[in-house]
């Protein structure tokens, strides 16, 4: 008899995660207790009100930061204080990064930010900058790779931002407000090539404080003072 397995495949699991930041004399407690889960291939946002704790949930997703206490597993693994180095590892392995603020490096053109991540995977210059080339290609930006980032409009930038996020190959894209930079025509612009990034399999979660932009995802996560208080399908 063939065993049809019709279950989703988790790619990230959070369980009763807790997370206070320590200054000085005063803890603030962030993260009271978040359960989530998103299947691979899923594309979902977070909305929140400002200091909700969305980024920090998104940068422990991101093993930019340790949790205090529950379980985050990502593709099976057990993510809880890893070393720098083994931190680093998975996110070149498993991660792509989308920001606000583009963070693209100032005095390198498009093509060389493109290709950043496959420099510290030590590909040589001649090869990644070629890599490089068919992802900015794509995003339909091949005329501007030799622009520096000063050169592009903001719409341009997270292009290019999302190509270098997408140079590595990663099964989750974790955007913090990719479009809180944009205007509304712009910010269109970049949902469709997320969305167009979603369909080709990888996961992709999406911080947001717009509802238009939230709507383009198939779930919407509500965070209110560091619990999660509502799950809507879009
Ligand atoms: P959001 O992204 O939803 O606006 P954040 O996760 O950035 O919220 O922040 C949640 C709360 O934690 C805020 O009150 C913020 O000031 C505080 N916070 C964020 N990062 C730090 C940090 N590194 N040190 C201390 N407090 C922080
Ligand atoms: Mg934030």
């Amino acid at each position: 008899m063939v065993n049809f397995d019709l279950k989703i495949q988790v790619m990230i699991k959070i369980k009763q995660v807790h997370k206070s930041y320590i200054t000085g004399q005063n803890s603030l407690h962030v993260l009271k207790g978040i359960d989530l889960e998103v299947g691979a291939g899923e594309m979902i946002s977070i909305m929140g009100a400002s200091g909700s704790g969305k980024s920090t949930l998104l940068n422990i997703l991101g093993i930019l930061d340790n949790y205090d206490s529950g379980e985050y597993l990502l593709d099976g693994i057990k993510i809880n204080r890893l070393s720098e180095r083994k931190a680093a590892q998975l996110r070149n392995k498993m991660l792509g990064f989308v920001f606000q603020s583009f963070n693209l490096v100032s005095f390198k053109n498009a093509m060389e930010n493109v290709a950043l991540p496959l420099y510290y995977q030590n590909v040589p210059r001649k090869k990644r900058n070629l890599i490089a080339m068919e992802y900015l290609e794509r995003m339909g930006l091949k005329d501007w790779a030799h622009h520096l980032p000063n050169e592009l409009s903001g719409g341009q930038k997270q292009r290019v931002a999302i190509a270098r996020a997408l140079i590595g190959k990663p099964k989750v894209i974790l955007a913090d407000e990719p479009t809180g930079a944009l205007d509304s025509t712009t910010s269109l612009e970049v949902m469709d090539i997320l969305q167009e990034v979603n369909s080709t399999g990888i996961t992709l979660i999406i911080v947001t404080h717009e509802h238009d932009i939230a709507l383009r995802t198939q779930k919407t996560i509500r965070i209110t003072d560091g619990n999660i208080t509502e799950i809507i399908k879009n």
